[in-house]
């Protein structure tokens, strides 16, 4: 693909109201925060949903509220979460899928989360790939470890994904794989052929991944999810202001940012 995707996750299951107050919460928040992102330059939403009280929820029914408001308002690419939160099952973190999204996470192992931890056993991603097949929804393949790699070698050769294959490489989760650029070019030559990659870090990362991607050919990915700081000690003020950063930088690089009918055409999404 020659063109950039920006990836924005808009909410996450962590960030807090207190941390940041302009989080999208509602569905209707996440709808007119999902549209202010189309509008800024985002080619897909990544999507998390949260409960009215703030905590993260992975019910079917807040799903398919958030999913129609945003497409009443844009045809912006929406993956949805299958990684969910701490503690979900993974018969919960995959009931969305049945939603029809464009496409979802797959996390491609199991995961160190600061103290907590996200299990992806294998049985667990062969599941989640075959019902991603089913209601052929596009995994991106999430992976926080080189190893993630090569466990997605597995789902390929048992043919439950197919070419061109989305990969994530998420970098900097506390007590997971930190964020290098030797770790980039480690992650980049085990890829296998039709792959294109999301370059995601958490925290402090976040801008120095954005130059990762641009430099090493790779896609973006911003929001409150990954990071709630657009400078040192300063809390973005929205998640498009994020994205207006990074469509600032890949026209810099002399690039040209996807559309959402960019994503669709290239992954053969709906
Ligand atoms: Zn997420």
């Amino acid at each position: 693909m020659n063109k950039i995707m920006i990836t924005c996750a808009i909410t996450g299951a962590e960030t807090t109201k207190q941390q940041c107050p302009n989080l999208p919460v509602t569905p209707e928040e996440i709808a007119e925060e999902s549209y202010k992102a189309y509008q800024a330059g985002a080619s897909i939403i990544h999507l998390h949903v949260r409960n009215n009280d703030g905590s993260p929820t992975s019910s079917v029914d807040v799903f398919k509220k958030a999913i129609e408001l945003i497409r009443k308002k844009c045809d912006i690419v929406i993956e949805i979460t299958t990684g969910g939160a701490v503690g979900m099952t993974p018969e919960e973190r995959i009931a969305p899928v049945s939603l029809e999204p464009d496409m979802a996470s797959l996390d491609c192992g199991t995961v160190n989360f600061g103290n907590d931890y996200i299990v992806n056993t294998l049985p667990i991603m062969k599941q989640f790939a075959v019902e991603m097949d089913k209601y052929k929804v596009k995994p991106t393949l999430e992976c926080f470890d080189l190893s993630h790699i090569l466990s997605s070698y597995i789902l390929i050769k048992e043919g439950l994904i197919k070419p061109p294959y989305h990969y994530g490489f998420v970098m900097n989760v506390p007590a997971a794989m930190g964020f290098s650029h030797k770790l980039i070019s480690d992650m980049i030559s085990q890829l296998p052929s039709e792959s294109e990659f999301t370059v995601m870090g958490i925290g402090r990362a976040h801008l120095p991944a954005i130059f990762s991607a641009l430099a090493f050919g790779g896609h973006i990915r911003v929001g409150y999810e990954d990071n709630i700081y657009y400078s040192k000690g300063v809390v973005a003020k929205s998640n498009a202001e994020f994205i207006e950063r990074a469509v600032r930088l890949v026209k810099e690089a002399q690039k040209e940012v996807a559309t959402p009918q960019d994503v669709r055409k290239f992954f053969g999404l709906r």
